[in-house]
């Protein structure tokens, strides 16, 4: 855990409800949500983005995604949009990788 990090504060039950939580991965609710359905889902263990990354990753990247669609299924939702922001100029603001599980709405494409 990364005492200076938000998101793992969040995974450690700190700060903030989770909406989903196994050994892996954790899900909350985003708090400016961009659509009537914006959760996080983040691995437990602080990784900062997905350039951080590599080989023994990826079985938890892959349990990540797969939180996706129990999740979106938990919440009503048979489409949504999954995004993945990867360094500052992509818009990733918080250095804890996250997934955006967006849902609700249509969405629009190109995304901004
Ligand atoms: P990104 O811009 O891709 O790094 O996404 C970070 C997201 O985290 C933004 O959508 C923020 O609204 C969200 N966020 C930041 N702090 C919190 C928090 N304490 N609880 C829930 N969501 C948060």
């Amino acid at each position: 855990m990364n005492q200076d990090c938000i998101f793992c504060k969040i995974a450690a039950g700190q700060i903030g409800d989770t909406i989903y939580q196994d050994d892996e991965v954790t899900a909350f609710k985003d708090i400016n949500p961009q659509a009537p359905v914006h959760i996080l889902i983040i691995p437990n263990k602080h990784i900062a983005s997905l350039n951080e990354t590599g080989a023994e990753d990826q079985a938890l990247l892959g349990q990540l995604i797969l939180a996706a669609p129990k999740i979106a299924r938990q919440q009503g939702l048979t489409a949504y949009r999954l995004v993945i922001n990867t360094g500052a100029q992509s818009g990733q603001s918080v250095f804890h990788i996250h997934l955006h599980l967006l849902g609700g709405r249509n969405m629009h494409w190109p995304p901004g």
